[in-house]
């Protein structure tokens, strides 16, 4: 568009009287052209973090990117063509898992963000289910990466710290992951950072309100959270009061990481109505290849003896590389994002959560 500009411009040059209303509808075209473009651009802008209202469910945010129609991807007309062809089109998503998000999110009041963001999976009936988590996504670029290239039925815990936190959940949503925020809490042992931002008992109610909330601003487009490190904090029945409280406004399920056994995020979670799962087994623990696929035949088994499994792994290598080489095997368990094993009022469908401590 801009030697379309340049030409114009130059053209006035020779301007005479003759061709001076050719002149002036061509410039007028070139300048139509140009809004368009600008106007569809500026539709596909995700909105900037710091703009975002404390609810995430609140009229202000975009259109998800996903929900785009395919004709605005790759149009017949010239300025479609140019917009597929600009760079880092989130919107060019492919027509899989496009979830049970409506087309436009911001029209429907009331939807909790954990049906809202969920992605859409068929089960065949009476099949055992495993949701695999990937906590501390996005701090290390590389690991993120070969986290969101996993299977679009993982789902992947964003810590609210990273870079370019938004667009990476947004990518890892654009290939089909259920995303999640990953909420630093804090843990028994002072040597453990949590990083910034963490909730503490310490913290008077207002200081530890805000600090809810400034996490759970950090990105959009997440169906819920897992306390990353906890286990101090998740024990903590006012502390875990404040986030369920926090949690049942903007409409978000909880995982219970259960990184101490008198964790009391399930107590609370039910206290405030929001739907709560408890993961299972920690895949890795021992961050070898062997002993993470040892971990995940063990899920395995617990999914077709009690109906499910929730297990969470970190991005390290040989986690990565076992779930790559586990996840085809599995052909009587289906690997499904973890919003999967909530029925549709956010309860858990005839499982009883194993108490057990790790
Ligand atoms: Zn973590």
């Amino acid at each position: 568009m801009s030697s379309r500009n340049r030409k114009s411009r130059s053209s006035r040059f020779s301007l005479n009287r003759s061709n001076l209303p050719l002149i002036v509808a061509a410039a007028m075209t070139a300048a139509s052209v140009v809004v368009v473009i600008v106007v569809m651009l500026g539709s596909d802008e995700p909105e900037p973090a710091p703009k975002q209202s404390s609810d995430i469910a609140g009229p202000a945010e975009p259109v998800p990117a996903e929900t785009l129609p395919p004709e605005k991807q790759a149009g017949a007309d010239p300025i479609g063509d140019l917009i597929a062809s600009l760079p880092d089109q989130s919107g060019a998503r492919p027509e899989t898992s496009t979830g049970t998000a409506p087309a436009d999110p911001s029209s429907v009041d009331g939807e909790p963000a954990w049906k809202r963001y969920a992605t859409a999976v068929t089960v065949p009936e009476g099949q055992p289910r495993i949701a695999v988590v990937i906590d501390d996504v996005g701090l290390n670029r590389a690991r993120t990466n070969d986290a969101i290239s996993l299977p679009a039925t993982v789902t992947l815990a964003f810590l609210p710290y990273g870079d370019d936190l938004q667009k990476l959940a947004d990518k890892a949503r654009t290939m089909g992951h259920e995303v999640m925020l990953h909420l630093p809490m804090q843990p028994d042992s002072d040597k453990d950072d949590p990083g910034p931002q963490a909730l503490l008992t310490s913290l008077p109610p207002g200081a530890l309100g805000e600090r809810i909330a400034a996490n759970m601003d950090s990105f959009t487009g997440y169906v819920g959270f897992n306390n990353h490190m906890g286990s101090k904090f998740t024990a903590d029945q006012a502390g875990m009061g404040a986030v369920m409280e926090a949690a049942r406004s903007r409409g978000l399920m909880f995982l219970d990481s259960r990184t101490t056994p008198h964790s009391k995020g399930g107590a609370a979670a039910a206290r405030f109505g929001v739907p709560a799962l408890s993961r299972d087994i920690f895949i890795d623990n021992v961050a070898t290849e062997a002993a993470v696929r040892k971990q995940l035949d063990k899920a395995a088994a617990m999914a077709r003896e009690k109906g499910h499994a929730i297990i969470i792994g970190h991005p390290h290598e040989a986690t990565i590389a076992a779930l790559r080489a586990w996840i085809p095997t599995l052909k009587d368990v289906s690997l499904v994002p973890i919003t999967a094993l909530l029925d549709a009022t956010g309860g858990v469908p005839a499982l009883a959560t194993t108490p057990e401590a790790d």
